[in-house]
């Protein structure tokens, strides 16, 4: 059998100076997070596992669709068709990269109650989510704990990257001291453009590359933002830090101290329960749900049709209740259908 040599699967970032075999060495021995395995996640999961990063762990709560395909680099058409969740494909998928590299898949919604459990082996944390809630939970670990991480979101033709590194830069909440009011652009609404998300991503896991191989002084303290189809590519300088930022001054986590409610998802007509949370055996959901309309399940995830509502289930007792915003509504399907 042909074995592929580290040395030489990684000769083209070893022989870049600044790089060179102590970065290698130490990105080989580094864990990153990424927090949702959307088209950001991917790219940056990719990209770190065939640089040779020594652990992944991947977050996200959702399972691959076919509207997914378009942008998320690594899922296929048979991810979609089996309704895998997106870490556990992902994961599959990253090691058929770099069987070298150890990918933890966490199928789990990142909130107050598990962010210690799931954060606190990062190195960096980096940034594939699709909502404030969840980055400003991230800043608040953290500046908390003392370790960066990237932000990054895309919409349309347009992307925003932003590195934060605790005690050197000003944090998020210095940035966005509150979530933006009223309603946002989402990639449901208005559309998200595939190079754009591979570029924010690519920017992202390039700093944590920097981060990961001890070169956190050449981590680019600045704004980047692009329009791909319509405007310039910018970069600004990040503001200093706010001498009352409630967040990196005051030390006040909120967002990590707080308990959450259910939600609804990024502009996806659908409504996530997590409050219900206790194993559920699906093989015997599957047989109580039988005859009550569509089941598909397998070890991750069980699906279930009825009528307008698809119901997504997970074996620690979450769902995603899709044909619906109303949460009373889908409270009361999850209640008929799986129990309180
Ligand atoms: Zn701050």
């Amino acid at each position: 059998m042909f074995v592929i040599s580290q040395q030489d699967r990684y000769s083209r970032q070893i022989r870049f100076a600044p790089f060179g075999p102590e970065g290698q060495e130490k990105l080989s021995a580094a864990t990153a997070v990424i927090v949702g395995c959307g088209a950001l996640g991917t790219v940056q999961a990719s990209l770190l596992a065939r640089a040779g990063a020594g652990t992944i762990h991947l977050i996200d709560r959702d399972y691959v669709e076919e509207s997914n395909l378009q942008r998320q680099l690594l899922y296929t058409e048979a991810d979609a068709r089996q309704g895998l969740p997106k870490a556990e494909a992902a994961r599959r998928h990253l090691l058929e990269a770099n069987s070298a590299v150890r990918i933890e898949a966490h199928v789990s919604d990142l909130n107050p109650e598990n962010a210690d459990d799931l954060l606190s082996c990062a190195g960096v944390i980096l940034d594939g989510t699709d909502n404030f809630e969840t980055r400003y939970l991230v800043n608040d670990f953290s500046v908390r704990e003392g370790v960066p991480w990237i932000y990054g979101a895309a919409v349309g033709s347009y992307g925003i990257a932003m590195p934060v590194v605790p005690g050197e830069s000003a944090c998020f909440r210095c940035v966005y001291p509150e979530p933006p009011a009223g309603a946002q652009p989402t990639c449901e609404t208005a559309g998200v453009l595939g190079p754009v998300t591979s570029l924010i991503g690519s920017l992202q896991a390039m700093e944590a590359i920097k981060i990961l191989s001890g070169r956190c002084e050449s981590v680019r303290r600045r704004i980047f933002t692009a329009d791909l189809w319509h405007g310039p590519i910018r970069e600004t300088g990040m503001p200093p830090r706010d001498p009352d930022c409630p967040c990196c001054d005051r030390r006040d986590f909120t967002w990590l101290n707080g308990r959450r409610a259910p939600v609804s998802l990024c502009g996806r007509n659908a409504v996530q329960i997590h409050e219900l949370r206790r194993p559920l055996d699906l093989a015997q959901l599957a047989r109580q749900l039988e005859g009550l309309g569509t089941v598909r399940s397998n070890e991750f995830a069980l699906r279930f049709t009825s009528g307008d509502h698809e119901v997504t289930v997970f074996p620690d007792g979450r769902a995603i209740i899709k044909g619906t915003t109303d949460i009373g509504v889908a409270r009361g399907i999850y209640a008929r259908y799986i129990g309180n």
